[in-house]
Parts: C-alpha cells; structure tokens; sequence
C-alpha cells in the first residue's frame, strides 16, 4: 500500500536544475482537502524570480537546441523510466493536494505518461519534407525548428498530466520550459522537475515557478517567452490568449466546458448509468471531459433518472487514500461553496432536486472539503444550472423529445470541449459525430479524451487558438516550419529574372 504523501516542507521553484527557496514574501496554503488542514505553504514568485527563471531557460536553449532529436528523446525515454517506477508515489501527491481518489491519480499520471511516450518519438516527428527538383537544377524542404523558452500555464484539476499534455513535447522539441502550476497542488510539478534532472535533463531547460496572476503576467509579457500554453476557466483563457498575442507570442488557451451525454432511446440502459456515474461524479466532476449533462431523448428518461439517483447516493464518497473510495473531496472550501451555491440556484431555478449532495461530511473528516453527488432532472436550457460550468459532481438531466433537438441543444452551447453519444444504431452515431460541434466526441465512450498522438483539443469558448494539446498539433504548436530552396553553381542560369520564378 502506498503511502500517503505528508511532506511538510514549503513549496518553492526550481530554477537551473535546483530546488530554489523563494524571496518574494508571499505565499499561500497548500490544503489537504480530505481533512481540511493547511498541509504546506506554496510561494508566490515575485517579478526578479519569474525573469530568473526566464533568464536560466535561456541560457539553456542554445546548447538544447542543437542537442539531436535522437539525443533529446534518450532523456525522454529515461524520464518515462523514472515516471513509470515512481508512479505511486505521484498518485499519492496528487490525491494529497486535488483530493481525487488514489486510484484515479494512478490513472492521471499514466495518461502523462502516454504523452512522454509519444515524446520519445520525437526523431520522427521531426522529419521534414524534401521534393527533388521543383524547378530544374532546384530542391525545396522544410525543417521544424524549435521556438526559444516557452511557458505552460496549469490548472489544479490535473498536476501531472495537464504539465504533461504540455513539457514533454515542447523539450523533445528543442525547447526550454517554464512550468507556472496550480498553487492549489504544486507538489507534483517539483517532483516532475526532480526526475527530469535525473533523467539527464541539462539545468535550465525546465523550471517551475509557482505563483499567482503576477507570475502569469510576467512571463505573458516577457520578451524572451516565444509561446505560452495554458489550461484553465474559460475568462483566464481569453485573457491569456489576448494579451499574450498581443505581446507577440503564440498561443493555445484551453477553457472550460460544459459535456453533454446524448442518450438516445435505443441505448443499453445499464452502459449509460454506468457511464454517467463514472463520468459525472469521478473525479468528484472536477474534469473538464466531466460529463455535466445528460440529454434524455424520449422515454429513456424515465429509466435512466432513477437508476442513477440510486447509484449517486450510494457513492462511496471518503478520503482517497481509501483504495475502494469512489469519490473524494472538492479541492477547497471555496470551490465547495461554489458548487453547494449553484445547487441552490438549481433549486430557485425550478429544477427537479432529485438527489442533494449538500452538507455530506464522512466520519472522522469532518473538517474536509466535502459534498456529496448531486442529479437534477427536468433542467431546462435558460437555468444558469445548464448555461454555467459548475465544476463540481452534479449532473443535470435535460428530457427532449427527438435526435434533431439534442442535437441542436449541444451546439447552441457556448461550450465545445467533449460530448458523447449512447446508441446502438450506426447510422444517429455517424450523424451525431458528423454534425455535432464539439472537438472531442464520444460514440458509447463517455469521456473521450483523445490519446497522446492524437492532440487534445475543444471548440468555440473550450479553446483560444487553432492548435489543440500534444500529438502532432502538440509539435507544429512548439516548432516553426522553415522552407528552404536550394540550387548549386552549375545550374543557376546568366542574367537577372524580374517576373516570379516558376517551374521551369
Ligand atoms: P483557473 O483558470 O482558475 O486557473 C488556471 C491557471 O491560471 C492557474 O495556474 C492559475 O494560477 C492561473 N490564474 C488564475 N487566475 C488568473 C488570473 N486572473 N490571471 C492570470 N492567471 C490566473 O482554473 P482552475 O480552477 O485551476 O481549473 C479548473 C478550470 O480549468 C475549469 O474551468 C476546467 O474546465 C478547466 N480545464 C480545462 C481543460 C481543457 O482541456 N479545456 C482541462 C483542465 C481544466
């Protein structure tokens, strides 16, 4: 049995290959949500340590650089080693700090690592193209080259793997990073830091500094910071991707997301109530895949809705350490609050409360940061219930009456970041993946977040910017393409040419 992790030791940076105290006199608390108790402090870096950190990456890129892919992805592949052989205790980091069962974590660390996996193809990745005689006497290829530093902006939600959908991939690449985490489970990045150090990583070429908006603002305004990557609230992600184009640099801003699962009239019942409790209270709904609505079409309403409110109260809700937990705590008391309040306006709203998840509190964690499952039914698309992302283990049930008016539900969303669809006919799933518009779709797979070479990505207000998370989208985000053209001596012909070179 893993133990739980209990590191008292305040959480700082790393800078240039070393754990680095912090000087800016702030810090908040690091909580452990099961118990409620302030478990650690987290530093909040000041403008001087961000631009140390920028100032070591750097330093570093030149010489990563020019570093052969081959020679990047051996570093890759002893990372994935040490990722492998010290995965428990990263699941047991995570569930310390975000509350989320261990068994979950266990699962977060390896979908991480399935992305330093595909990292360590990088050599292929790479390859350019190359056309033999364009023109007579001429050739033309084009190379990816890496950016310079680059910065990835994370949210609580996944410590390692959201980092993961991010460094891997940018230092295969040839770039440097700068990691700024969650301050709310920043224990996992320093771990990361660590074993990447060991696993013959040059100093400076990944760093973390933990902070807040100042910390943010700093590198989305630093002239050496040629991109940012960022995951997070949809209003954090607009912002980051305006002002970090605006300061030059490229961008990709993943956002928020509000999931529908599509359950029509013909779908295994069993599946889908199985597939909703995992989807909608996993992770305590704290996923942005999370699935957040259910839409009923027809008369499967009325078997569903029973069924999933007797699995809902029968959660196995308890600290996460407990190997057979289903269900853990919320990251904070402020998030928990938030998410009881929407469950009052649920109920102001004119939903069907069928089961209330406020006020749980588990035997002996009292003090934690708990709710219980909650499922409305008969939610209707004006509530701020249906519209908003509540971030939390509540599902809402919406009933209509046909295929065509779920359909037209999901894509009138602001939101596009993961739907599903639960049918057994052939013919309503290619239809729903065709017309749906949202970037990540589930047919009968409730939360279909794509594997590591296939790049992660939503629509409309889920992502700011056309490139989606790792996979190859992951690599043309941290590389430019350079096209060269070539010809030698002996075939450039006498005389200068003032029209457009063509074909010749
Ligand atoms: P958040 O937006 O509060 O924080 C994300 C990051 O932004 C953190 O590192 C935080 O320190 C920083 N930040 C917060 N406020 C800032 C500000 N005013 N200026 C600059 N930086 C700021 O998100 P969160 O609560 O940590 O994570 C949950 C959110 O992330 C949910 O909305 C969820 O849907 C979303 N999310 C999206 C995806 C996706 O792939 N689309 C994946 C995971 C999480």
């Amino acid at each position: 049995m893993t133990q739980p992790y209990t590191d008292t030791r305040d959480i700082g940076h790393y800078i240039h290959g070393e754990r680095v105290a912090s000087t800016s006199g702030r810090a908040q608390a690091v909580y452990n949500p099961a118990t409620g108790a302030v478990a650690r402090q987290v530093a909040l870096a000041s403008v001087d340590e961000v631009n140390a950190a920028v100032a070591s990456a750097k330093a570093a890129f030149p010489a990563w650089s020019e570093t052969p892919p081959i020679r990047r992805a051996r570093v890759m592949n002893n990372f994935l080693a040490l990722l492998n052989e010290h995965r428990d205790e990263l699941a047991a980091m995570i569930t310390a700090e975000h509350g989320k069962v261990f068994t979950d974590a266990i699962g977060e660390v390896s979908r991480g690592i399935d992305i330093v996996e595909f990292a360590c193809g990088i050599p292929q990745l790479l390859k350019g193209d190359y056309t033999d005689q364009v023109s007579t006497g001429i050739d033309n290829w084009t190379m990816r080259q890496s950016l310079g530093v680059v910065a990835g902006i994370t949210p609580f939600n996944f410590p390692c793997m959201v980092p993961c959908w991010m460094f891997p991939v940018a230092i295969a690449c040839g770039n440097s990073f700068i990691l700024k985490p969650s301050e709310r489970d920043p224990s996992p990045s320093l771990f990361m830091a660590e074993l990447l150090k060991k696993a013959g990583l040059p100093d400076g070429v990944f760093n973390v500094v933990q902070g807040d908006k100042l910390a943010v603002d700093t590198l989305l305004t630093h002239p050496d910071v040629k991109a940012v990557s960022f995951v997070g609230s949809t209003p954090i992600a607009q912002y980051i991707y305006e002002t970090g184009a605006h300061h030059g640099k490229r961008v990709q801003a993943l956002g928020g997301a509000k999931n529908h699962m599509v359950v029509m009239p013909d779908a295994d019942v069993d599946q889908v109530v199985d597939a909703l409790i995992g989807a909608a209270y996993g992770s305590a709904g704290e996923r942005c895949m999370a699935i957040s609505v259910a839409v009923l079409v027809g008369d499967i309403a009325d078997k569903v809705v029973p069924l999933v409110a007797e699995r809902a109260k029968a959660l196995k809700i308890k600290n996460g350490m407990e190997l057979d937990a289903e269900m853990g705590p919320i990251v904070t008391a402020v998030a928990r609050d938030r998410i009881e309040g929407y469950i009052g306006i649920g109920v102001e709203e004119g939903a069907q409360l069928v089961v209330d998840g406020r006020g749980f509190r588990p035997a002996g964690f009292e003090d934690g940061f708990w709710t219980g499952g909650t499922l409305f039914d008969h939610v209707t698309p004006e509530m701020r219930i249906y519209k908003e992302e509540i971030f939390g283990p509540v599902l809402a049930c919406v009933r209509v009456a046909d295929f065509a008016t779920a359909v037209d539900l999901v894509n009138a969303h602001e939101f596009g970041n993961g739907v599903a669809c639960y049918t057994s006919d052939g013919g309503v799933a290619r239809e729903f993946a065709r017309r749906i518009q949202v970037g990540m779709v589930g047919i009968n797979v409730p939360i279909p977040v794509p594997m590591a070479w296939h790049g992660f990505g939503g629509w409309k207000k889920s992502l700011f910017g056309d490139m989606h998370a790792y996979g190859e989208e992951g690599v043309r985000f941290y590389t430019k393409q350079k096209s060269v053209m070539q010809r030698w001596p002996a075939s450039i012909a006498k005389g200068a040419e003032f029209v457009m070179p063509t074909a010749k």
